[in-house]
């Protein structure tokens, strides 16, 4: 019998889940409302107003749907659980969920299922009489005196008597034993499933006065519910032999055994089906949460954990309270919603998936019981960010309401059922979990005249990644964390707590805000991701230009030694003034500011010429691989518009069908042009080249960059590096790679000399090796790939002059850096990070004097540069969790050449800070403590193939 929730009664079904959750009735007696309660269950105030104010509904409710009410219980009766007959020999088969954990058992271990009560007994205790009352209590109870045996694989339950049962009286600890790592050590040791009895109590003996009692169930014969019935329980029967008092239990009239055979029968067949088929409608394709982790998740789960406890205040406990009741629902389904914005906000999955337990002792029969009947339902959601919390609060509590309803499958059978892949590094179906507690667990406790009070013990088990647990108390939230120590780190979940507060703090005064701008970070907080960690702001001439810096090189150290190709040189004058020829040709062609010139040449002198020759001109230069195919040097000539084409004679083929002004670079002589300065200004704002990204077949991208975002760049690294006019450059990066635009142009705002490696001597290790050697180079930049072959074929004597190595393009293993380390011991390595948009690098780290584990950070944001690391609805991302860098700051490009529309997407304007523009990456990341940034991956399908970008979405 399924019960239907409807639109019409939603209003108050929560309300009277609540109730009938606390052990309230609700019922109708000539014509009015009534309630029960059952004993012990105290009224809320607040819950009694919420039932007086819609009494009404609460009425109409039940005198509408009352026919429906009393299915739901007829139902139950029907299937209401009858003794087996205890004269069979039939082997008594497990309940799915002791069959799941008796697996669990062989398989690992169950140490994390074990559930302790642990209490300090102050005054007389008759040790003798505690023990006589706990064989009672394991005699009443058969699940703790079940034991598990194998039958070719398949388990069963045996019942064993309680008579040899024993409990461990400690009379003195030994000297270097403190009771607390007594405790530990009592309650992790294993329970043999076999042959224990699922009940272990030790009595530690402090004094005459003082004992302490650690009481140790196993979960396959106990569950949260259970603890309260044992101590209950038990104190009745320890006063009975002590006081002769009458033992005042009700009769129990079936037993774990008979449940386990009844589950199994009657979840079965079409109910079973049905039912299963419920779940698997709602779980289907259930995506993991893939929380951001401090620490490499291990391939086997963790169960070791520890706890974090905070609270939340009145006053928002009580707007909380509020909203809850305005939506008809229970304040577990309020944090519940807000437990899934966190998630979305530490994951950027919208699709959550969460675990909870449930009582699942609907039945009066089983109510007084001792045993595992404690049920995990999973509750996923869809969340939209655009929608207001009100709704997502609407959402979760038709999710909550339709699965209670279905409540009674096993968990276990659900994850069969979906046939959920098996990763042993996970649980599965939801990784995390979130319990709503009505009371605390364990309650008071009387023995005789003795005083008795719990002792809080450590806590060292996680069964989930992250297990959120709420208990309202008198009029705040209490909530602990439970969490895997070899995930996470205690100041991350104390940072997660701290943000589930603030996010709860935010849905009370903005429940009809959209998700998207509730606010989960603290103001200091904000302050750091945006100020502290952006601190970058550095002098350098703004009002230069690459071509004014040159100038003054060219008049300090005309003679000295500008560039080496092969056996040729030239020094900083012969390279002013052949540059100088360039530009006259090109001005000549009435090329203007901001125009573009392409060059086509392989590495040499007179590529270099070219290119500082279009700077002078006042053009911005773009590099064409001379490999290209016909059609896409075609393509970027028209893309720019250009008007002069710079290559060489070799070349020459590729230009035929080109109908362009073209100049020879290796024939200027013959065009006999003035090496005189061109009469051109430049400013800042300028465009400065333009490299094109991105795929070999679909269509390339040209990305504009300024000289203001050029100079910045080349300012900035010759600081990081300490570049001087003694330092001696290796270029060998392909132009077409914007890294090669440091590597040409550094020497201009540095007068160092650079050595230019030979066409294709990028690609071999010896001749980098030898190149270096000879001409004592001391700065050179490799992509990781690229640096490993380099490690593994040079020797590292060789390069003793390098001083700096500079690694980016693609992510740094760690052990290359470990590898480098080893063997390059005089040499700095520097990880670098920047998209060709954002001219070159825009976050650096220097490798040689930090160790990394996990993995090696990209760094910080270098000068005049911000980092923004954000979740797809723009809101910072904290410290750990991942998100998009956004990059702001003076290097930002200009956008794409004739894409406009491509510009405005990934161009925007800073959510951060007025008048800014920023750059949208498309690289996930996560900052660190210590305001490095750790890179995760791509967006999108981007990848690097030996160091070029390739959108894989643009290959036809
Ligand atoms: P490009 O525009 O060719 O410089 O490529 C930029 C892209 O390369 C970035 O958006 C990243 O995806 C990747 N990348 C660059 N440097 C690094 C680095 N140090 N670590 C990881 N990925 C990097
Ligand atoms: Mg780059």
């Amino acid at each position: 019998m399924t019960y239907n929730i409807t639109d019409k009664n939603s209003d108050i079904l929560g309300l009277l889940l609540e109730a009938k959750e606390q052990g309230i009735t609700l019922f109708l007696e000539d014509g009015r409302v009534r309630l029960k309660v059952k004993e012990g269950v105290e009224l809320s105030d607040d819950f009694l107003k919420q039932l007086k104010e819609k009494k009404e509904r609460i009425q109409q409710f039940l005198e509408s749907e009352v026919g429906q009410y009393q299915d739901i219980r007829t139902s139950y009766i029907k299937n209401e659980i009858k003794p087996y007959d205890r004269n069979s020999n039939a082997k008594i088969p497990l309940s799915y969920a002791q069959e799941r954990l008796w697996f669990i058992d062989k398989l690992q271990g169950s140490i994390a299922y074990h559930i302790s009560g642990v209490m300090r007994i102050k005054g007389k205790l008759d040790i003798q009489l505690l023990n006589e009352a706990l064989k009672l209590l394991i005699n009443r109870h058969e699940a703790l005196r079940t034991v598990f045996r194998d039958d070719d694989g398949i388990g069963y339950q045996h019942v064993m008597k309680s008579d040899d049962f024993q409990l461990t009286h400690v009379t003195k600890l030994s000297e270097n034993t403190n009771i607390a790592d007594f405790i530990d050590k009592t309650t992790s040791q294993a329970f043999d499933l076999a042959n224990d009895y699922m009940l272990r109590a030790t009595i530690v003996q402090e004094n005459e006065e003082s004992h302490v009692m650690i009481l140790v169930l196993h979960h396959i014969a106990s569950d949260g519910w259970s603890l309260p019935i044992v101590i209950s329980e038990l104190e009745t029967y320890y006063q009975h032999l002590r006081d002769k008092t009458p033992v005042n239990l009700p009769p129990l009239p079936i037993q774990y055994t008979d449940y386990s055979i009844w589950q199994r029968n009657y979840l079965s067949g079409t109910i079973l089906e049905e039912k299963l088929a419920y779940w698997k409608e709602k779980l289907q394709n259930a995506p993991v949460l893939n929380l951001p982790t401090d620490y490499v998740r291990p391939a086997v789960k963790s169960t070791e954990g520890a706890l974090h406890r905070f609270k939340i205040d009145a006053t928002t406990t009580a707007k909380l309270n509020k909203i809850t009741n305005t939506n008809g629902a229970t304040l577990f389904m309020t944090l519940l919603s807000a437990y899934k914005i966190l998630l979305y906000r530490y994951t950027q999955q919208t699709d959550i998936t969460v675990g909870t337990p449930i009582a699942n002792r609907e039945q009066e029969e089983i109510a007084g019981l001792v045993g595992f009947f404690i049920n995990t339902i999973v509750l996923r959601n869809q969340l939209n960010t655009n929608e207001d919390f009100n709704s997502l609060l609407q959402q979760v509590k038709q999710t909550c309401l339709s699965a209670y309803t279905h409540q009674d499958v096993p968990f276990e059978r659900i994850v069969d059922h979906l046939a959920v892949e098996r990763d042993q590094s996970r649980s599965p179906l939801f990784q995390t979990m979130f319990i709503f507690q009505n009371t605390e667990e364990i309650g008071e406790m009387n023995l005789g005249e003795s005083s008795v009070e719990t002792v809080a013990t450590t806590h060292t088990t996680a069964q989930f990644d992250l297990l959120f647990t709420a208990m309202e108390t008198a009029s705040e939230i209490a909530i602990h964390i439970e969490y895997v120590t070899a995930l996470f780190k205690e100041e991350t979940i104390a940072r997660i707590a701290k943000h589930f507060e603030n996010l709860l703090k935010s849905i009370a005064d903005h429940a009809d805000d959209s998700i998207s701008n509730l606010a989960m970070l603290h103001t200091d907080e904000k302050a750091q991701l945006l100020n502290d960690f952006n601190a970058t702001t550095v002098e350098y001439p703004q009002h230069e230009t690459i071509l004014s810096v040159f100038a003054k090189q060219v008049a300090e150290r005309g003679n000295a030694t500008a560039l080496v190709f092969e056996e040729e040189k030239l020094s900083y004058q012969q390279l002013d003034a052949r540059s100088n020829q360039v530009a006259n040709y090109i001005v000549s062609k009435g090329v203007k500011a901001n125009d573009f010139v392409p060059i086509c040449a392989e590495r040499s002198l007179e590529m270099y010429i070219g290119i500082l020759g279009i700077l002078k001109a006042g053009a911005a230069y773009v590099p064409i691989d001379t490999n290209n195919p016909v059609e896409r040097i075609e393509f970027i000539i028209n893309d720019i518009n250009a008007e002069v084409v710079l290559t060489s004679s070799t070349q020459s083929e590729l230009f035929n069908t080109i109908e362009k002004e073209i100049l020879h670079l290796d024939q200027l002589e013959a065009e006999q042009l003035s090496s005189e300065a061109v009469a051109v200004t430049i400013v800042p704002s300028q465009l400065a080249y333009a490299i094109y990204t991105s795929g070999t077949t679909g269509l390339p991208k040209g990305v504009k960059n300024t000289h203001s975002g050029l100079l910045n760049r080349l300012f900035w690294m010759r600081n990081d590096v300490n570049i001087t006019e003694k330092s001696v450059l290796l270029q060998k990066t392909p132009y077409v790679f914007d890294v090669s635009v440091w590597e040409l142009l550094m020497p201009l705002i540095t007068g160092c000399k650079l050595v230019i490696a030979k066409p294709e001597g990028h690609k071999d290790p010896v001749y980098l090796q030898n190149t270096i050697e000879k001409h004592q180079v001391s700065l050179v930049h490799f992509v990781p790939s690229m640096l490993a072959v380099f490690i593994e074929t040079v020797e590292a004597e060789k390069c003793s002059s390098l001083q700096n190595i500079i690694c980016s393009g693609e992510a740094l293993p760690v052990q290359l850096v470990k590898d480098f380390k080893a063997t390059f011991t005089n040499t700095s390595i520097h990880n670098y990070y920047g998209p060709t948009e954002a001219a070159i690098d825009v976050t650096a780290i220097n490798l040689t004097n930090n160790d990394y584990e996990v993995t090696i950070p990209i760094g910080k944001p270098v000068a005049n540069t911000n980092i923004y690391i954000v979740g797809d609805d723009m809101q910072l991302s904290p410290i750990g969790v991942s998100g998009e860098i956004l990059i702001g700051g003076i290097q930002v490009s200009e956008g794409y050449i004739n894409r406009e529309v491509l510009t405005k997407e990934k161009f925007i304007e800073s959510p951060f800070k007025t008048g800014e523009r920023v750059y949208k990456t498309g690289d996930i990341a996560r900052w660190l403590s210590d305001g490095n940034i750790a890179y995760i991956g791509r967006k999108d399908d981007q990848i690097k193939l030996r160091g070029y970008r390739i959108e894989l979405g643009e290959i036809t």
